[in-house]
């Protein structure tokens, strides 16, 4: 059966991205076909887009949608046809109308949740949800560096912080998202085009720095981010927005007081089943109740891709952004 969808044979900028009709096959054992309803697009696809994050070309691109199950192969027991569902992973693919992708990353949504709503949320809620409850356990009282908090991952951030009680400090690249982020619940935002963080930092905590730092913006902020944090914190590197961070030596970690620093990733904190239902239905959780609400401000069209991609990578968008086939 033949779907819409987006392919790309080499790596590069944006004009890599193609809209094409593909073949998408029957289900073999532990897969599913779903008819897709909305994308997730998220930093990630840039990664594998330009090469930094290698994979097999040809191939699909995205990591994250909702929709509807058409079909499963054999041995798939927890999804049927008919239900609805949403995910977040590999294999790359998810920028298609159809796909026959492996089962054992579909997750069953709860009726109040949109499909929209949910390919917007997974991703970059259940990285929230790690990072917050996995990574290490943010505490009632505490207070946290979270850079990039007007984008998608950093507007549930905001929110998620203020329903636990944490005070969190957003960093962020204009005056427009830095109201963004404080209508999302930062206690204090950084404006990194005009403020110095680390100064920044001193002031609000007054001397005292942060047990943690959550970086995702990577080359430009990292050594900023290591020296806003105490003595024995931190440090969460889980991005490369701005590009790779470069090596750097352990001593960095001792002369800023036994620093301690982590690269996590979601595929690691939702590696088995139990662990990524118990992770999506804290995420439900959360939507459901109000305490979260999905700031999706970009929709494009599947075939609008590469528009999608050039606005992320620009700065353009604020929260998430979806793809409608
Ligand atoms: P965002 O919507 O947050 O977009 C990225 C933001 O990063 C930009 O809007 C921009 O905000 C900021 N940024 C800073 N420097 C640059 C730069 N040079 N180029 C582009 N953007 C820059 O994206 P996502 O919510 O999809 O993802 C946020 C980050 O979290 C990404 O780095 C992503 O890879 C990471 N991530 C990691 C996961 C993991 O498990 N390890 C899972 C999910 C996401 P501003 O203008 O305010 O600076």
């Amino acid at each position: 059966m033949k779907a819409k969808a987006i392919r790309m044979t080499r790596t590069g900028g944006p004009e890599v991205l193609e809209y094409v009709d593909v073949e998408v096959g029957e289900p073999g054992p532990g897969e599913a076909r779903v008819r897709q309803h909305a994308i997730g697009l998220n930093f990630i696809d840039v990664y594998f887009r330009t090469g930094l994050y290698p994979m097999p070309l040809p191939s699909g691109l995205g990591q994250e949608g909702a929709g509807v199950v058409e079909a499963v192969g054999e041995g798939v027991t927890h999804v049927a046809p008919g239900d609805r569902v949403v995910y977040a992973g590999r294999p790359n693919g998810a920028y298609s109308a159809l796909r026959t992708m492996p089962a054992d990353i579909l997750v069953r949504l709860p009726d109040a949740i949109g499909f929209e709503t949910a390919a917007a949320m997974m991703l970059q809620g259940l990285t929230v949800q790690y990072l917050f409850n996995g990574t290490c356990q943010v505490k009632p009282g505490q207070t946290i560096l979270f850079h990039a908090a007007a984008g998608g991952v950093g507007l549930i951030a905001c929110q998620w912080a203020r329903a636990l009680g944490v005070n969190l400090i957003g960093t962020v690249g204009s005056k427009e998202k830095a109201a963004l982020a404080t209508a999302a619940g930062a206690a204090h935002v950084i404006n990194y085009n005009e403020e110095d963080i680390v100064a920044r930092v001193l002031e609000i905590t007054d001397g005292a720095k942060l047990p943690v730092v959550y970086d995702s913006v990577g080359k430009d902020t990292f050594i900023h981010s290591l020296d806003c944090l105490q003595p024995r914190g931190l440090m969460v590197s889980f991005g490369n927005s701005s590009g790779a961070v470069p090596p750097f030596s352990l001593g960095e970690l001792a002369a800023r007081g036994s620093l301690y620093i982590t690269r996590p990733s979601l595929a690691a904190y939702t590696a088995t089943r139990a662990e990524l239902e118990a992770r999506a239905a804290d995420l439900f959780a959360m939507v459901e109740s109000g305490k979260v609400r999905i700031d999706i401000r970009q929709r494009f069209p599947l075939a609008e891709a590469a528009a999608a991609h050039t606005a992320l990578e620009a700065r353009r968008t604020t929260g998430s952004t979806i793809l409608l086939p």
